[in-house]
C-alpha cells in the first residue's frame, strides 16, 4: 500500500486543482462553484518517479453540517482519518476565517503532520496571506500556484520527507 496524502480545506480554494498538479491528471473535477467535488478521489503523485504516494481530493469543509455540505465535511474527516499527511490547503487572496480554525483545530488532534499549501500567490500579496495564516500557527508552510505549476514540487518534497 502507498502512503497516502489528503488534501483538505474550505470548498474553492483550489484542491482539486492541487489534486491535478500531483497527479498530472485531469481526474478531478475542477470548477469555479464551491463544493464541486463531493466524494472522495483517489490518484497517485509520481512526481518523484521512484517514490509514489496516493493522494485523495476531498470537497471541501464549509462549516455547515446540515445537508450536503455536512456530507462532504463527513468525507473529508473520513479522508483525514485514513491519511498519513494532511495538505491544509487554504486561499491566500483571503484571509483565514473562523472556520479554518475549525478545521485545523481537528487536524491537529489527529497528530498527523500537517502541512499549510498557501495556494493562489499568482493572485495575491503572497507576503501579506503569509502573515496572515502565520497566526494559525502552522510551522510548515509551502506558497504556492497549482493552476500555474508553482511550488508543486516543493510541496512533494516536503511530503516526501515526512512520509
Ligand atoms: P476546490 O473546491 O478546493 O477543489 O477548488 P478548485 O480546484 O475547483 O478551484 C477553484 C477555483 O480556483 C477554480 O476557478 C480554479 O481555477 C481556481 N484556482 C485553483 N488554483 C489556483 C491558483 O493557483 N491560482 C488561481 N489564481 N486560481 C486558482
Ligand atoms: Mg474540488
Amino acid at each position: 500500500m502507498l502512503p497516502l496524502v489528503a488534501l483538505v480545506g474550505r470548498p474553492n480554494v483550489g484542491k482539486s486543482t492541487l489534486f491535478n498538479a500531483l497527479t498530472r491528471s485531469r481526474a478531478a473535477l475542477v470548477h469555479d462553484e464551491p463544493g464541486v467535488t463531493r466524494d472522495r478521489h483517489y490518484g497517485v503523485c509520481r512526481r518523484v518517479e521512484d517514490r509514489p504516494f496516493m493522494v485523495v481530493d476531498t470537497g471541501g469543509i464549509s462549516g455547515e453540517d446540515e445537508g450536503l455540505a455536512g456530507l462532504t465535511a463527513q468525507q473529508s474527516g473520513a479522508a483525514i482519518d485514513e491519511a498519513d499527511i494532511v495538505v491544509f490547503v487554504v486561499d491566500a487572496k483571503h484571509a483565514p476565517l473562523p472556520v479554518d480554525e475549525e478545521i485545523l483545530r481537528r487536524l491537529r488532534r489527529t497528530g498527523k503532520p500537517v502541512l499549510l499549501a498557501l495556494n493562489k500567490i499568482d493572485a495575491a500579496d503572497a507576503h501579506e496571506a503569509g502573515a496572515e495564516y502565520a497566526r494559525l500557527g502552522v510551522a510548515d508552510v509551502i506558497r504556492l500556484s497549482a493552476a500555474h505549476q508553482r511550488g508543486v514540487d516543493e510541496l512533494v518534497d516536503e511530503i516526501l520527507e515526512r512520509l
